[in-house]
């Protein structure tokens, strides 16, 4: 079997133009103009990369975009008033502080100082808990993406075994929240799981959020299941160069799979066009407008 590739800068370019669709029309409808803030502490050239991606895209979809570059060596302090300023900022609906920060910051403390409405990224407590309890929240942008990739596979992913490598804030625990929230049944696996072969086996929907290179392998995919491949990994290539591999091997896993995400060109193209989706929910949600149809 050789599996159907998931084209995620496609169903992403789908994405972005239904958001810039509902730009439009709440901005003729009730004057609303969605604005994102995103922070840049020092000068890390992949985090400059995404903010810059960040920016051009929430342009290209009609919204205002705020860039505030922050020196490295920038005070806890400084950091915080200037969040305090965004958060009262009418222009500003959606906060995003450019992870990881230098490790003089603490980055736990800067996130909680974001106004919940305004998290964009949901890694604030409050979305945490509220998605967490089945509540209404804004939801990390990437684990979003990776459930929108499933539907354009299943309509629905009620009763369907899900396993989740990776627990973390950003991709896994929020993944399986989300799971949950469309009637999946859910395994969550992690570095002291035993037997992730065996687990994997059991899934109709596998998500690889690990950040080790090709770890999962073709004979531990149960024939036809769907394989989301979240990792970004960079290695040495010919030349000096780096190329991007994900956590599947990918060649093996698609002789298996029914459907997989490749990397790049998967997962990666969705988290921006996601993080568009929450800067719209979240003006309309601080404009005590209905959610937008996207
Ligand atoms: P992270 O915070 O480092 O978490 C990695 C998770 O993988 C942890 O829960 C860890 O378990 C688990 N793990 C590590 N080694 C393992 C093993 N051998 N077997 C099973 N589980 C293992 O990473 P992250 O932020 O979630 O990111 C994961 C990957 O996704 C990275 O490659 C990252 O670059 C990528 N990513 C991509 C996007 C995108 O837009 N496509 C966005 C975010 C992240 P413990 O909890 O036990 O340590």
């Amino acid at each position: 079997m050789t599996a159907r590739i998931i084209d995620g800068k496609a169903i992403a370019a789908d994405l972005r133009a239904r958001v810039a669709g509902e730009v439009a029309r709440v901005k003729r409808d009730h004057g609303l103009l969605p604005g994102l803030a995103v922070v840049l502490v020092g000068n890390d050239p992949a985090s400059e990369v995404y903010v810059r991606s960040k920016h051009r895209e929430m342009q290209a979809a009609g919204m205002a975009s705020f860039e505030h570059k922050l020196p490295a060596d920038v005070s806890q302090d400084e950091l915080l008033a200037l969040i305090g300023k965004l958060n009262r900022d009418p222009a500003v609906h959606g906060i995003l502080v450019q992870l990881p920060l230098p490790k003089a910051l603490h980055a736990e403390t800067i996130i909680n100082a974001i106004d919940p409405a305004k998290d964009v990224d949901g890694l604030h407590p409050n979305n945490a808990g509220r998605l967490a309890g089945g509540f209404t929240a804004l939801a990390p942008c990437t684990p979003l993406g990776c459930i929108i990739l499933s539907k354009t596979v299943h309509a629905s992913l009620e009763g369907m075994n899900a396993i989740v490598i990776g627990r973390s804030n950003l991709v896994g625990r929020p993944l399986l929240q989300l799971l949950l929230n469309e009637n999946a049944t859910v395994t969550i696996a992690h570095s002291r799981s035993r037997d992730l072969p065996r687990l994997c086996a059991q899934a109709d929907l596998v998500y690889a959020a690990v950040g080790r290179p090709e770890i999962v392998r073709g004979d531990w995919i149960r024939p036809g299941a769907t394989v989301i491949d979240v990792g970004i990994n960079r290695l040495p290539a010919e030349g000096g160069k780096m190329r991007l591999v994900g956590d599947v091997a990918f060649k093996e896993v698609a002789e298996v799979a029914g459907a997989i995400t490749p990397v790049p060109g998967g997962v990666g193209q969705m988290t921006v066009a996601c993080l568009l989706v929450n800067t719209l929910r979240a003006a309309c949600a601080i404009a005590g407008l209905p959610k937008p149809a996207v």
